[in-house]
C-alpha cells in the first residue's frame, strides 16, 4: 500500500489522539501559557474557518466566518507559524497583511495545522497582557502539538465516514435479512424465538463481525470436508491462499483504527467479487484473509485466480481523506496427502505469504519444499532459543553514548546479541519475535541485566543502561527485582539507567509511575527511547520522572537526507519540549560527522552511534579521542 504518510510514523497507535480538543488544550497548557487557546479548522468549503474549540477571557465567542484577513488567515496563507507580539501586529495590519481580530492582543501565536502537505487550520495561543509574551521555543512546542493533531484530523475523519459506512452496511444487512426473511417465512414460523436467537449466536460463530464473511471456524470446517474428499478421491485439487494486506498497519496508526476498519471492509468485498464462484473466501482476523478453491484444475488455475485478486485490491480507494492504493501479498498452499489437517495448510499458505512480502510485497508465492525447510528451521530456532536459556549463548554487547562536543563517554548502552552456535552472532530482531509469545524474551532479558549488574559492580565509571521492553514494566515486581538483581552483584544502582518505550508508560499508567518512582528512590534513572516517532505521551511526560528523551535514529538519519527540513522540524521541537521538561537528549543512530554537528546544532549534546563505536563486548573506557580528529 503507498500512503502518503510521514515516515516517521510508527506502527504504535497514537495514543494521544483518542483525546478531544479539550485535551489537546490540556497538553498546550502544560508546555505554555494557554489561557486564550483555540483550534481554527478551515471548512470544507474552502471558504469558512470555524473553530471547534476555544478558550478565551476576553472573547465570549467565535462563531464560524469567511475566510478573511485576520492573523489565523494569515497563517494559513503562509502556512507558517508566526509570532507577534504588538509592534508586529500593527506592522501586518498597516501593511494589510492582516489584522488583529476580537479582543486587542499582546502577542499572538498561532502555528499551521496541516495534512497531506496542506495547511486545513491552525492551533493558536494569544495573551492580553504585556506580562505574558510568547518566545521561539513556545513555537516550537506548539509546532510539535500541531504536528500531533495532523493525525488526529485524520483520524476523526475516518471515524466520521465510518459511521456512515456503518449505517450503510447495516440498512443493506437489514434489506438482505428481510428478503432472507421471506424466503424462509414458512420455516421461521415453525421455530421458536428461541431458535432464531440460537441461528443468529451460531452465525456469529462462524461469521466475521466487520465484513460478515466466514471466519477461521468456518474455513477450517470447509478444509476438513475438501480434505476429506481429496483424500478419497485422488483427482481432486483444492487450495488454500492466505493474504495479507501489505502496510496494513500503517493506516491503522496514522489515520486510525476506524479507517483501518474500512479498507478491511473494502478488501472483504474486492477479495470476494474476484474470487466469484470460485471459492469461499474468509477473514481469519486482522488484516488476514483465507481462500478456499474448490474443484481447482492445477497449480495455474490458483495462480491466475491469485494475480485477479491482487489486480482487483490494487485499485486505488479512498480512505479517511487519503487516497490509498491497497496492496496484499499472497501464498498458495496446494492440497497434497501430506497434509493432515487444515490448519496445516493454512500454515504453509501463510508461510508462503511471508515469502511473498519478503520479495517486495503485492506478489504471490507458491508454498514449496524449500520453504518447508525453512519452516522447520524457524522451528529448530525457536527450540535452540528455548535449550540457549540454560547456557551462555546470550551476551551483554556495549555501545558508548558519547558527549557531541568532545566525544568523551559518558555511558554506554548494552545491547542484547545472540552467540548462536551455527549462525553466529545474532541481534535482537533476528530472534527477539520468535521468544515473544512464549515469555521467553523475558527471560533473556533476566540473563542479559545479570551481566550488566556484574560488569556494573566491576567497573568504576560511566553508566550503562538497559532496554526493558513494556512487558517488563507489567509485571508487579519488576522494580524489586531489578534493585534486588543490582545489590546482589553488588553494583551501585545510580550507574544503572534504563531505557524504555512510551508504549511502557503509556499500559498502565499508575503502575509505571509507582516502577519508575522506585527504580528512581535507588538512584535508577530512566530514559526514553525511539523518541518522537509518533507515539506521543505529551501529556503525560511530565508526571513520569525521566531523565532524558533520546532522538530516534530516523530522525537522526533524516538530518542529511531529503526530508531534512521535516526531520530537523522534529528534532528541533524534541530540544523545545525536553528544555521545557528539564531534562536532556541523547541522539542515536549517529553514523556521520555532518549529523553530530547538525545535532550540535540544534541543541543536543549526547549521543551515540556508529561514528563513535559500534556495539561491541568490551567498553570503551577512556575518551574516544585518539581515534578520531575532532
Ligand atoms: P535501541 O534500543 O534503539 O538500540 C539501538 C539500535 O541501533 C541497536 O540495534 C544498535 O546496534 C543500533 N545502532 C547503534 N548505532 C547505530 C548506527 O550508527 N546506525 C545504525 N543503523 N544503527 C545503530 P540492535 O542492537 O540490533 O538492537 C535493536 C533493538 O533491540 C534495540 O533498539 C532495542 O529496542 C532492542 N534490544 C536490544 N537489546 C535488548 C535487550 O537486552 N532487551 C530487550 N528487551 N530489547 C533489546
Ligand atoms: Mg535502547
Ligand atoms: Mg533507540
Amino acid at each position: 500500500m503507498r500512503l502518503g504518510v510521514p515516515r516517521a510514523i510508527r506502527p504504535v497507535e497514537p495514543l494521544y489522539l483518542k483525546f478531544g480538543d479539550a485535551q489537546i488544550h490540556e497538553v498546550v497548557a502544560e508546555l505554555l501559557n494557554a489561557e486564550n487557546f483555540y483550534i481554527a479548522l478551515v471548512t470544507e468549503d474552502g471558504g469558512h474557518l470555524e473553530f471547534p474549540y476555544f478558550v478565551d477571557t476576553a472573547d465570549r465567542e467565535k462563531p464560524r466566518r469567511p475566510l478573511g484577513k485576520g492573523l489565523t488567515e494569515y497563517v494559513i496563507r503562509t502556512g507558517r507559524a508566526l509570532l507577534a507580539d504588538r509592534s508586529r501586529i500593527n506592522g501586518l495590519q498597516a501593511q494589510g497583511v492582516a489584522h488583529s481580530r476580537g479582543a486587542l492582543s499582546h502577542c499572538w501565536l498561532g502555528v499551521p495545522l496541516f495534512r497531506d502537505e496542506a495547511v486545513v487550520g491552525v492551533i493558536a495561543v494569544q495573551s492580553y497582557s504585556p506580562a505574558i509574551v510568547f518566545t521561539a521555543r513556545d513555537q516550537e512546542l506548539l509546532t510539535f502539538v500541531a504536528h500531533h493533531i495532523d493525525i488526529g484530523l485524520t483520524r476523526k475523519q475516518a471515524q466520521d465516514r465510518l459511521v456512515t459506512a456503518h449505517a450503510e452496511l447495516e440498512q443493506r444487512v437489514s434489506a438482505r435479512t428481510q428478503e432472507l426473511a421471506r424466503a424462509n417465512a414458512d420455516l421461521l414460523e415453525q421455530m421458536g424465538e428461541r431458535l432464531r436467537a440460537e441461528q443468529q449466536l451460531t452465525h456469529a460463530a462462524r461469521h466475521d463481525a466487520l465484513t460478515g464473511l466466514p471466519n477461521r471456524t468456518q474455513l477450517l470446517d470447509r478444509l476438513a470436508v475438501a480434505i476429506a474428499r481429496a483424500q478419497q478421491d485422488p483427482t481432486r485439487l483444492f487450495a488454500v491462499l492466505f493474504l495479507d494486506l501489505d502496510r496494513f498497519k500503517l493506516v491503522n496508526d496514522s489515520v486510525g483504527h476506524s479507517a483501518g476498519d474500512e479498507l478491511l471492509v473494502e478488501a472483504g468485498r474486492r477479495i470476494v467479487a474476484a474470487v466469484g464462484e470460485a471459492g469461499m473466501v474468509s477473514r481469519l482476523g486482522g488484516d488476514e484473509f483465507a481462500i478456499l478453491i474448490d474443484n481447482l484444475e492445477g497449480l495455474h488455475a490458483a495462480e491466475s485466480l491469485s494475480q485477479g485478486i491482487l489486480g482487483a485490491l490494487g485499485r486505488a480507494c479512498w480512505v479517511a481523506g487519503r487516497e490509498v492504493f491497497p496492496s496484499a501479498s499472497l501464498g498458495i498452499a496446494l492440497w497434497h496427502p501430506r497434509y493432515r489437517n487444515g490448519v496445516e495448510l493454512l500454515r504453509d499458505a501463510d508461510a508462503a505469504m511471508y515469502r511473498a512480502k519478503a520479495s517486495g510485497r503485492d506478489r504471490c508465492v507458491v508454498f514449496d519444499e524449500a520453504m518447508r525447510e525453512q519452516a522447520v528451521q524457524i522451528l529448530d530456532l525457536e527450540a535452540d532459543l528455548r535449550r540457549a536459556i540454560n547456557g551462555t549463548g546470550f551476551v551483554a554487547f556495549y555501545q558508548p553514548i558519547v558527549r557531541l562536543s568532545d566525544r568523551a563517554v559518558v555511558g554506554h548502552e548494552a545491547l542484547l546479541r545472540w552467540r548462536h552456535e551455527r549462525r553466529g552472532l545474532l541481534a535482537p530482531g533476528e530472534f527477539i519475535g520468535l521468544g515473544e509469545d512464549s515469555g521467553l524474551i523475558e527471560e533473556v532479558d533476566w540473563l542479559m541485566y545479570a551481566q550488566v549488574a556484574k560488569q556494573l559492580a566491576f567497573r568504576s565509571e560511566g553508566y550503562i543502561s538497559i532496554n526493558v521492553s513494556p512487558r517488563h514494566f507489567r509485571s508487579a515486581d519488576f522494580a524489586d527485582r531489578m534493585l534486588r538483581l543490582v545489590d546482589s552483584a553488588g553494583a551501585d544502582p545510580r550507574r544503572l539507567r534504563i531505557e524504555i518505550t512510551e508504549v511502557a508508560l503509556l499500559d498502565d499508567v499508575p503502575h509505571a509511575l509507582r516502577t519508575l518512582q522506585q527504580l528512581r528512590g535507588r538512584g535508577v534513572l530512566a530514559q526514553l527511547d525511539d523518541f518522537g516517532t509518533g507515539y506521543s505521551a505529551l501529556s503525560y511526560l511530565h508526571r513520569f520522572p525521566i531523565e532524558c528523551l533520546k532522538i530516534d535514529q530516523s530522525f537522526v538519519a533524516g538530518l542529511i537526507g531529503e526530508n531534512r527540513n521535516e526531520a530537523i522540524a522534529v528534532v528541533r521541537a524534541i530540544q523545545a519540549l525536553a528544555g521545557t521538561l528539564g531534562i536532556h537528549t541523547i541522539g542515536e543512530g549517529i553514523e556521520t560527522d555532518e549529523q553530530r554537528s547538525a545535532l550540535r546544532e540544534l541543541g543536543c549534546a549526547q549521543g551515540q552511534g556508529y561514528l563513535f563505536g559500534r556495539p561491541a563486548e568490551t567498553m570503551l573506557l577512556a575518551p574516544a579521542l585518539s581515534e578520531f580528529s575532532l
